[in-house]
């Protein structure tokens, strides 16, 4: 653990910023402080949109997508290509911000970094393969086919825990498929935004004015900034994410004006330990789907039922890992557990836990850990809850590193315990056995967008689409055939004949 704090990330943020092209008018005067959860000080005073900027910024994006509809996709993908290589050459510093804004330990930092670059390469080749299908039609000399156009405005609003990745998700889909993109990211992140907002308007200078002005915008402030966002009518698809408690909000504000939505909201993510699971690649799974991110992914595993013929032997060496993982600062070499984002998460957190306790659950872990005496940044050591049952703070998400253990002895059971909450978005079992692994995946299995074999729920990879949250309907980002929900759909039927077919009985007399 980290000795006292005799350092100060502001000047180094700063730098990272500049360095980036970030303007350093836009890191002073604002009213809202941009802190990093590692030492909880002031980085920055960024300055929020009004309702005349988000206006002025999606009349922009609307007159660009105009234009950007007429290029060739594969034009376009160039310019996400670009992007990928100012990814890649800024991969160090973008990372480094990650690890500052949002707390993340440096491998993860630059991970999400990387994140960005794939869905980049993925987006390039994306841009050769918007492809419809040639549908068999009832008319003679006919054909049919089905059309993808590009459709408008693309909304993005993202979460704090992911404050890079999620734009570059929707924004290098967006792009290829020909729409204009306006962002809306965590008023807890800004400045990774900014980073990012400045690095791909390099890509966008080397693209030599091809681009239209005002293509991809960038909008920072609150909730209120996010609403203008969600109510505009030029904006027919906002894809965003967050809790379910935001998603509840902008996807019905969204239904109203029959706009579209990709929801990726948060999951309480379980897994299951059969009598046959590799005890040990389990163990390593479990430790780090669980407390890994301190806790703050979408997909953390927060639930755990375990087979009573192997609780004894998986949950005690649990436990140990637990009281032993290295909490500390994220940006120092050998830690695993960086700080919880803010004071909120932790008061959250001891809420959950004694919430717990009133249930009658064991609490392990959970307390608050002093790093190099910082009174503004949030520590806590990962809490292990052994429970009897899934009752209480267990049937909702807490974004804090808590995971409640709980015996199960029959294997339909604990399926039905492990779909029995509302917000399944991943989830895993671990077993040796064909048939339990087959029924997991099985129609009769996980209800969750994601389901693993051996693998812990914590993590995708952008080519199989992300997301899948079950009380949304699931929404699908990135990769597989996500890119549908970014364009329209029209059906073209080409008469190549020198007939009309009527519908029988019809007849014109045109003279
Ligand atoms: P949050 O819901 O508090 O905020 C997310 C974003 O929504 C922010 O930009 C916020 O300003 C905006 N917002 C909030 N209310 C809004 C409204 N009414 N209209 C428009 N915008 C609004 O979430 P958070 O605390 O930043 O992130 C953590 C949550 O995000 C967790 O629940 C986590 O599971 C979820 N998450 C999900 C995924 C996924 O892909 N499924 C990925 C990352 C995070």
């Amino acid at each position: 653990m980290s000795q006292a704090h005799s350092f100060s990330l502001a000047a180094e943020t700063t730098d990272i910023l500049t360095s980036l092209g970030v303007a350093p008018e836009r890191l002073r005067g604002g009213t809202r402080t941009a802190r990093s959860p590692i030492t909880g000080e002031a980085l920055a005073q960024v300055h929020d949109d009004t309702q005349a900027d988000a206006t002025a910024v999606i009349a922009r994006a609307h007159a660009a997508f105009l234009q950007w509809r007429l290029l060739p996709a594969p034009k376009r993908g160039e310019l996400v290509r670009l992007l990928g290589e100012e990814l890649r050459a800024n991969k160090a510093a973008l990372g480094r911000l990650v690890s500052i804004e949002a707390g993340k330990i440096v491998s993860e930092g630059l991970g999400e970094v990387q994140e960005m670059i794939d869905i980049c390469d993925f987006a390039v080749g994306l841009s050769r393969q918007l492809y419809g299908l040639t549908i068999a039609t009832e008319r003679a000399e006919h054909r049919m086919m089905e059309t993808w156009h590009p459709l408008g405005v693309t909304g993005v609003i993202s979460a704090f825990n992911f404050p890079v990745a999620v734009w570059a998700w929707n924004a290098a889909i967006a792009l290829v498929c020909g729409n204009s993109v306006v962002w809306k990211p965590s008023e807890k992140t800004p400045l990774t935004a900014l980073a990012t907002d400045a690095l791909l308007a390099r890509a966008l200078q080397r693209f030599r004015g091809e681009a239209p002005d005002g293509l991809a915008g960038l909008l920072l402030g609150g909730r209120a900034v996010g609403e203008m966002l969600v109510d505009d009518a030029r904006v027919p698809l906002v894809s965003a994410t967050g809790s379910t408690a935001m998603g509840r909000v902008v996807g019905a504000c969204l239904a109203g004006r029959f706009a579209r939505a990709i929801l990726e909201l948060g999951g309480n993510n379980a897994a299951i330990v059969t009598p046959t699971a590799d005890l040990d690649l389990t163990l390593r799974a479990v430790a780090f789907a669980a407390m890994g991110t301190a806790g703050q992914r979408c997909t953390s595993l927060r639930r755990l039922f375990v087979h009573a013929d192997v609780y004894e032997q998986l949950v005690p060496r649990l436990k140990q890992a637990y009281a032993s993982v290295a909490i500390g600062n994220p940006l120092e070499q050998g830690t695993l557990i960086g700080p919880l984002i803010d004071r909120g998460a932790y008061d959250a957190m001891q809420d959950a836990l004694s919430a717990a306790k009133d249930h009658g659950g064991r609490v392990f872990g959970g307390e608050r850990v002093s790093v190099g005496g910082l009174n503004e940044a949030y520590y806590v050591r990962p809490a292990l809850v052994e429970i009897a049952a899934q009752a209480g703070p267990v049937e909702r998400e807490t974004f804090a590193p808590i995971l409640y253990v709980m015996p199960y002895r029959d294997l339909d059971a604990a399926i039905e315990l492990h779909n029995a909450v509302p917000q399944g978005l991943s989830s895993s079992i671990f077993t040796n056995d064909l048939r339990e692994a087959e029924l997991f995946v099985s129609s009769r299995g996980s209800d969750c967008g994601i389901a693993n074999v051996n693998i812990g729920p914590s993590g995708a990879e952008i080519g199989g689409a992300f997301g899948g949250e079950k009380e949304t309907g699931g929404g699908r980002e990135s990769g597989s055939d996500s890119w549908k929900a970014y364009m329209r759909r029209a059906t073209n039927t080409v008469n190549y004949g020198r007939s009309l077919p009527l519908a029988q009985g019809v007849k014109f007399d045109l003279g």
